[in-house]
């Protein structure tokens, strides 16, 4: 398949932090011009199957899609499974259990918060989670916007939701080994999520780019909302050297805070491998 195509495989719904039901955002995307799309829920299947009716509905091709949390040497990465079967039961209770640590840490977090004088956050974040078992970081942003702590999200995270800040909660997430097989058992892709955004020195990029190929990670975010266009550039060179398949994806979560709308972005350059082309049988 071409690298001329406008696949956006890399968003968020409310089944995980998004604003947009999977209803809302297949229209939205169809009518950027999308023509194959997944939708990846952060730790999270659950809208799979309605994103892919949706996906029909609005003439888009699908492809099933999760963003797993990771913590690879004390680093917190993403890695997007695409084209999996989402009924699998290695995947399934995968991310059943990475999902289980966020209520505990999410209440950690509202704890944090209350020395600082912000009462109600676990509660007020809640009220912001379309799922429950999905509390995240972003509900908490949303909340302190809303209630007028901050201007916007972004400001959030600097003052309170990053390492040293008041709101953090270091988190041990899924390994980077097990996120891989529950894709891969599952018939899956594995890609490294946007890896310009990981704060880590080459070494460490390095590393974890070796050890999530031996584990049978097959492809990599290129262009992505996330990535400036040199970004774009370092790692579509670094896919080619590596022997990587290159993935497309806005990262889209929100009208109001994403400033990447949906298939809105540039095209994968001819000389990269897309994706989609591993995974031409397992698109719907
Ligand atoms: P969590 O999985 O609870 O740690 O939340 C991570 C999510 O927070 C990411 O998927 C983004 O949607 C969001 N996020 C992370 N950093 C920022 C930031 N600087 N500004 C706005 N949203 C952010
Ligand atoms: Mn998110
Ligand atoms: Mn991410
Ligand atoms: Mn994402």
């Amino acid at each position: 398949m071409q690298t001329i195509l406008n696949a956006d495989l890399h968003c968020h719904s409310v089944v995980s932090d998004g604003t947009l039901t999977p209803e809302q955002l297949a229209p939205r995307a169809a009518a950027n011009g999308v023509e194959l799309w997944a939708l990846t829920d952060h730790d999270e299947i659950g809208g799979q199957h309605r994103a892919a009716a949706a996906a029909r509905a609005a003439g888009m091709r699908y492809l099933t899609g999760t963003e797993i949390s990771v913590t690879f040497a004390g680093l917190t990465v993403h890695i997007v499974g695409l084209g999996f079967d989402p009924d699998h039961a290695a995947m399934v209770q995968g991310l059943a259990r990475t999902r289980g640590g966020r209520d505990e840490r999410a209440r950690e977090m509202a704890e944090g918060l209350a020395r600082v004088g912000i009462a109600g956050a676990y509660e007020g974040a809640l009220q912001y989670a379309g799922n429950p078992e999905l509390i995240s970081r972003t509900h908490f942003a949303r909340f302190l916007v809303e209630s007028g702590v901050c201007r916007d999200t972004n400001e959030v995270f600097r003052k309170f939701l990053v390492e040293g800040k008041p709101g953090f909660v270091p988190h041990r997430w899924a390994r980077l080994g097990d996120a891989v097989g529950w894709i891969r058992e599952a018939g899956g892709v594995a890609v490294i999520a946007h890896p310009a955004r990981y704060d880590q020195s080459a070494t460490q990029e390095y590393a974890l780019f070796t050890e999530f190929m031996a584990h049978g990670g097959q492809a990599v975010e290129v262009v992505t909302g996330s990535h400036t266009a040199a970004e774009a550039v370092k790692y579509a060179d670094l896919a080619l050297e590596l022997g990587l398949a290159a993935s497309r994806g806005s990262d889209f979560h929100s009208p109001d805070e994403s400033h990447c709308d949906l298939g809105k972005l540039p095209f994968l350059e001819g000389r990269l491998t897309p994706v989609w082309e591993l995974l031409a049988d397992r698109i719907q």
